[in-house]
């Protein structure tokens, strides 16, 4: 399978659109054509790495890199993403919860099959004894951070630069960002974010520093971070489906857009998915597009759901190129937007019902289902809200609603034991080349 911008031009093969991130025309890759399935191609109630092998099976037809997909697969998704029950719901409701992975969000499934996708295309390249290793170098806001860097730690031929602005991430994030060592660099900037992201860009854009130190990009938008998360959906529809003879109807917390998109790509591929709802926080592009037909980026502004703070969603461009502009969107995705207030009171009133303490984030989800949603859109129906990140994560804000502790999962404990390294630079790329 071929790859080409969302733009147009000319197709390029599954590595080049992996190492690359974005095309060179700005735009984004996606598949030339989407592959479909039949209903009963896919396996009911397999695990989830053969499952996910299987339906990415036609995005490496014809790769070298085809032959390991099975094992790219069992390294990737080596923990599960279990849609559970939740107790004193009106009507069926069930949480997918994506935050069993070694960052306890769900960016540790794109960020686990993206680290093991490349470090597997650099081996494969001509060795050069002196050749310096493939360089990450990003400046990651909220989740993103933690879960790259779990994912590349200790990969063969990969490391990583971490820039991060000194004294102004939480704790416990930075904590993620910083407890790696080996091939993980991390740094603290004297600055602010943007410092953190002008450097990254710095770095990028020196055709001299980017050769010399092999820079590739993780980002967000990378088509290898979008196609695992395909899985979950196509994985949890198609064993609805066969338990009820009806697929899932999501409720996805979304911000840039990459995991909702995962969802319309895995409906497009023909997989029984009955409806796909946004949640954003208060950044309200999204919600505000489909509404008026009008696209306004504009700055993000700073929520309770952080992760979600995105004020241009840059995977809009793959969703409009998917499945067209507004007034076709509309029939297809709704979007609600939730305030910081909305997000609380979900927090305690989930708390209260189900006695489980959800993140920020997943809250938004919460707040569309319970409030949003109208009954005739619940009567009947099994509604499915996606929980992207362990309330854990967010200690600092869910503690103090809840009144209580949040237990933090094992894998999350596990991290905060190691001890932190990394070093304090001022805001200058200089500094960053001295260290790689
Ligand atoms: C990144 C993130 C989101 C938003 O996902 P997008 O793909 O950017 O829409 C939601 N929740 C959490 C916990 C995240 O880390």
């Amino acid at each position: 399978m071929q790859f080409v911008s969302t733009r147009g031009g000319q197709p390029v093969a599954l590595e080049q659109a992996i190492m690359a991130g974005t095309a060179p025309d700005g735009g984004l890759y996606v598949p030339t054509e989407l592959p479909t399935f039949k209903a009963g191609e896919l396996p009911v109630n397999a695990p989830i790495n053969e499952f996910a092998a299987r339906l990415l099976q036609p995005f490496f037809a014809g790769s070298a890199l085809a032959a390991e997909l099975d094992s790219i697969c069992t390294e990737a998704f080596n923990f599960p993403a279990p849609l559970r029950g939740v107790q004193n719901a009106p009507d069926a409701l069930s949480v997918l919860e994506l935050f069993h992975g070694p960052t306890a969000a769900f960016k540790d499934f794109g960020a686990r099959f993206l680290a093991t996708t490349m470090s597997r295309i650099i081996q494969r390249r001509a060795p050069q004894p002196d050749a310096a290793p493939a360089t990450i170098v990003f400046a990651p806001s909220g989740d993103t951070g933690g879960a790259v860097a779990a994912a590349c730690h200790r990969q063969p031929g990969t490391r990583v630069v971490v820039l991060f602005p000194d004294g102004r991430v939480s704790p416990r994030q930075q904590h993620q960002l910083t407890c790696w060592g080996d091939n993980i660099i991390s740094l603290a900037v004297k600055g602010e974010f943007d410092d953190c992201q002008r450097i990254a860009k710095e770095l990028f854009a020196d055709p001299d520093i980017s050769a010399r130190f092999n820079l590739c990009s993780a980002n967000s938008i990378n088509v290898g971070r979008l196609l695992p998360q395909s899985v979950y959906y196509a994985k949890t529809s198609t064993d609805l489906q066969h338990e009820r003879g009806e697929g899932g109807r999501y409720i996805v917390p979304t911000g840039n857009l990459g995991n909702a998109f995962a969802c319309a790509w895995a409906k497009s591929m023909g997989l029984p998915v009955e409806e796909l709802v946004l949640a954003t926080n208060a950044n309200t592009t999204i919600p505000e597009y489909l509404d008026s037909g009008e696209w306004t980026p504009r700055s993000s502004i700073a929520t309770l759901a952080s992760a979600m703070d995105v004020g241009n969603p840059s995977n809009m461009e793959r969703l409009r190129n998917l499945w067209g502009e507004a007034a076709e969107l509309r029939s297809r995705v709704r979007a609600f937007s939730v305030t910081d207030a909305q997000i609380r009171a979900q927090i305690v009133a989930e708390f209260e019902r189900q006695g489980i303490a959800w993140c920020p984030h997943t809250a938004t989800g919460f707040q569309v289902y319970r409030q949003q949603l109208d009954d005739a859109d619940r009567r009947g129906r099994h509604w499915i809200v996606v929980a992207t990140a362990h309330a854990a994560k967010f200690d600092e804000i869910v503690e103090p609603l809840i009144g209580e502790q949040v237990a933090v999962p094992d894998e999350l404990a596990k991290l905060l034991e190691w001890p932190a390294q990394f070093e304090t630079i001022e805001a200058d790329a200089a500094q960053v080349v001295a260290r790689l």
